[in-house]
C-alpha cells in the first residue's frame, strides 16, 4: 500500500452521508480532501490551499504543507524499503512515436498490412476518435521496463490525453505492473510539466523526456533522450524515415539503452553509502555524471 493511501483518504462511510459544512470564518486545518469537501470534518476547503491529484484516485485534494510532507515521507520510505527512487517518463518520441495512418507516405503504405503480424506496431482505433493511429513501440522499450521497474516506481508524464495515454500503456503495461494509476496527462497537467504533481521528493526523482522546455522548472532532474522518430514528420524532412527505409534504431545502442545505463548509475550512485542516503540528491549525481562525461569527451 502507498504512503498516500495508508493517510487514510477513504472517507469514512458514515461521513459520506453529512452534508459539507460551509464554514466563512475559518477554512478547515485538516490536510486531505475529495471534490472540495474535507474527509475529516466535512467542511468545504479552500482551493487555493490545495493541490487536485484525481489521476491518483478520484476527486483528491491534498494540501500544500501534507504534500510537501507526504512526497518527503514517499522518497524515504521508497528508498529505505524498496532501495527505489522515482522516475518519470515522456510517451511520445520517448517510449513510442504514433501518427495518423492517413499521413503515411506511398513508401510508407506496406505498414498497412505488417501492422496485424508485428508486435512492435499497432493500429489504433477508438469509438470517440474517428481518426486511425498507428503506435509504433521503440526498440528496447518492454525490456527498458522491466528492468527500470526493478530500481525505480515508474510514472508515465504525457501532453496526450487520458484515453491516448490508456492505449500506449495497454501495449506496454497491459497489467499495469509498471506504472499502476501513477500516469499523469494533459488533463490534469495541459500546458507545462511539473513534478508538484508527483507524489516522491525531487531529490528522488529522475525525468526522461525528449523535450526539455516542456520542464520549465525541473531542467536538473531530467535526461534528455534522443527524439524517436520512426515514421515521415514531414515532407520538409530530408533524410528517409525509418519506416521507409524498413530499418529501425538500433536494439542495442539505441536511446533508451543509454539512457537506462545512466538511470543504473545515478541509482546506483544514490545508495553508495547507506548512511548518506538522507542527504542523496540525484541532481547533484545528474550533473556529476554529465561532468565526468564532458571530461571524457574533451
Ligand atoms: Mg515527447
Ligand atoms: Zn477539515
Amino acid at each position: 500500500m502507498s504512503i498516500v493511501e495508508t493517510l487514510s483518504l477513504e472517507p469514512n462511510p458514515k461521513r459520506q452521508k453529512i452534508e459539507p459544512m460551509f464554514n466563512d470564518s475559518l477554512s478547515c486545518v485538516h490536510s486531505f480532501a475529495r471534490h472540495g469537501v474535507c474527509t475529516a470534518c466535512n467542511s468545504m476547503i479552500e482551493k487555493r490551499h490545495f493541490r487536485s491529484f484525481h489521476y491518483y484516485s478520484d476527486g483528491l485534494q491534498i494540501s500544500h504543507d501534507a504534500l510537501a510532507l507526504t512526497k518527503r515521507v514517499t522518497t524515504k520510505f521508497s528508498c529505505m524499503s524498496d532501495k527505489k527512487l522515482h522516475l518519470v517518463l515522456d510517451l511520445d518520441h520517448t517510449l513510442v512515436h504514433t501518427t495518423i495512418v492517413t499521413s503515411l507516405t506511398e513508401t510508407e503504405k506496406y505498414l498497412i498490412q505488417e501492422a496485424g503480424s508485428r508486435h512492435d506496431l499497432w493500429l489504433l482505433k477508438s469509438d470517440d476518435d474517428p481518426v486511425e493511429h498507428f503506435i509504433k513501440l521503440r526498440p528496447f522499450v518492454l525490456d527498458f521496463l522491466k528492468e527500470a521497474h526493478k530500481i525505480f516506481n515508474m510514472y508515465v508524464y504525457t501532453m496526450g490525453n487520458r484515453c491516448y495515454a490508456e492505449s500506449v500503456l495497454e501495449l506496454i503495461d497491459p497489467r499495469r505492473i509498471y506504472f499502476g494509476k501513477r500516469v499523469i496527462t494533459r488533463e490534469e497537467s495541459p500546458y507545462m510539466k511539473t513534478l508538484d504533481l508527483v507524489l516522491a521528493d525531487e531529490r528522488g526523482v529522475v525525468i526522461v523526456d525528449d523535450t526539455r522546455d516542456v520542464w520549465p522548472d525541473h531542467k536538473s532532474n531530467l535526461i534528455e533522450i534522443s527524439r524517436y522518430n520512426y515514421f515521415r514528420m514531414s515532407n520538409k524532412q530530408c533524410s528517409r524515415a525509418y519506416s521507409e527505409e524498413r530499418i529501425d534504431e538500433s536494439e542495442c545502442n539505441g536511446g533508451l539503452v543509454n539512457v537506462l545505463r545512466l538511470l543504473k548509475e545515478v541509482h546506483c550512485g544514490f545508495f553508495s553509502v547507506k548512511e548518506e542516503l538522507e542527504s542523496k540528491d540525484v541532481r547533484l549525481l545528474l550533473q556529476e555524471i554529465e561532468f565526468s562525461r564532458g571530461l571524457l569527451h574533451e
